[in-house]
């Protein structure tokens, strides 16, 4: 079912920013890899996931042993090279690879894709060689949890404008204020913690620390109790009177913002995988109980009201899963994804919400309960029009980059 794509685009200059004049070459291939990639998520999916993923929606629970096991099966460091100890793999099989467990469960796709592409890539792409070395094979293993916090609770959409301040002392920073929202805010072995150590309103003010868990004077706080997503922890983090040694900066001061910015092109690729699963998911989960369902004597699919939702439902899922793949293949020839990134992120996750929300009215009465999947669907899909920017942000950078 997945193919992963090759856009050969004339880049002779730079035009890489002039998409509409762009020559592309589409080559329709699934690599060997992406098949065994998926075949093995399904078949640990159905063991290891579907018989627990409801309880843990209901009670909220952050299944940490899961999390162990997929990085056994190298799912904890699908991108991390494999001399740190991972799979070494690129978009195209990351992208299947969060996709592929987001369709049986958003919420352990939204705690991969926050690990790996967010934690775990702001270390690969700004660490040196001594922090790669001493935490990526702890991450890619799935032995530790990693964790990022940009947000605050007073600054989400406008993070450059964050309050938590980075003060120098000698060797160390002190670090005083909260994040909140965090993915594995509390279960997190490592963060990648960005704060400010200039100027506010200055993008060059903030640094980005990477902090151990048990760090003096770094706790966690409250956690959400949430609409849904509700297996992938979300908690605050706090920080008081909180000494990182100067060796745990991410290259050099000043630049942690800069770096956010870039961590987060590759990290909306994976929420647009992850809506690009929960779509599938429920679209699936959507057509065959139409087939099941009789009313007025036939197949509920028969009725030219349903079947033209199914259509509409796999169109949207084809072109969201051309606009993530297509990113994720820029992305992987070392090429500027900023906007193509939210352009899928944007697109892939308001049709999640689309599609999941037609599920619940195949299902009617049915979709409406938590005896089928089409509710659980509903409720994780809205997160990805949310989480590493809105759907309003996406459009600024779009926006931005168009008319610049
Ligand atoms: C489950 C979950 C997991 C998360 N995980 C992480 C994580 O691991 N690390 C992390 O750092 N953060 C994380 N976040 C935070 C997430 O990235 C923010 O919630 C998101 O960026 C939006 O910020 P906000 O919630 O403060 O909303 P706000 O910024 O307050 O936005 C509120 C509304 O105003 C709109 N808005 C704001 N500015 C503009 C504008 N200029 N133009 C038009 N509309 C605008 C927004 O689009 C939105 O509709 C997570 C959030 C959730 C819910």
């Amino acid at each position: 079912m997945f193919v992963s794509l090759r856009f050969e685009r004339n880049f002779a200059t730079s035009e890489a920013n002039i998409i509409m004049n762009a020559a592309i070459a589409i080559d329709f291939v699934e690599t060997d890899n992406q098949r065994l990639v998926s075949q093995m998520i399904r078949d640990f999916g159905l063991r290891e996931i579907k018989p627990m993923m409801m309880e843990w929606d209901e009670q909220q629970i952050f299944p940490i042993d899961l999390f162990r096991k997929m990085g056994a099966l190298g799912l904890m460091g699908v991108l991390v090279p494999e001399e740190y100890g991972g799979a070494g793999f690129g978009y195209l099989e990351y992208i299947t690879a969060i996709s592929e467990i987001s369709k049986i469960d958003g919420s352990i796709g939204l705690s991969m894709a926050a690990h790996n592409s967010l934690c775990s890539n702001h270390l690969l792409q700004f660490g040196n060689k001594e922090q790669k070395r001493k935490y990526l094979p702890k991450l890619a293993t799935g032995e530790w949890i990693g964790a990022w916090g940009l947000t605050e609770p007073n600054t989400g959409s406008d993070s450059g404008n964050m309050r938590t301040t980075g003060v120098r002392d000698g060797d160390h920073y002190i670090i005083n204020g909260a994040k909140n929202f965090i993915t594995h805010g509390k279960s997190g072995n490592l963060a990648v913690v960005i704060v400010r150590t200039g100027e506010p309103g200055n993008s060059r003010g903030m640094t980005s620390f990477l902090i151990e868990k048990g760090t003096p004077g770094f706790t966690s706080g409250k956690k959400e109790n949430k609409l849904g997503m509700r297996a992938s922890e979300t908690a605050e983090m706090i920080f008081s009177d909180c000494r990182v040694h100067q060796s745990q900066r991410l290259g050099l001061e000043g630049e942690g913002f800069v770096q956010a910015m870039k961590v987060l092109d590759g990290g909306r690729i994976s929420i647009a995988a992850l809506s690009l699963g929960i779509a599938i998911g429920a679209y699936e989960a959507a057509l065959s109980y139409s087939k099941e369902r009789h009313q007025f004597n036939q197949p509920i699919s028969k009725f030219q009201g349903i079947a033209f939702k199914l259509a509409d439902m796999a169109t949207k899922i084809e072109a969201a899963r051309l606009l993530t793949f297509r990113a994720g293949d820029l992305k992987d020839k070392g090429l500027d994804v900023t906007r193509e990134s939210a352009m899928a992120k944007l697109f892939a996750s308001e049709v999640a919400v689309e599609v999941a929300n037609e599920a619940v009215q195949i299902f009617g009465g049915y979709g409406y309960t938590k005896d089928f999947p089409a509710e659980k669907y509903y409720r994780d899909a809205k997160l990805c029009t949310i989480g590493e920017g809105t759907s309003e942000i996406q459009k600024i950078v779009i926006s931005r980059s168009i008319l610049r």
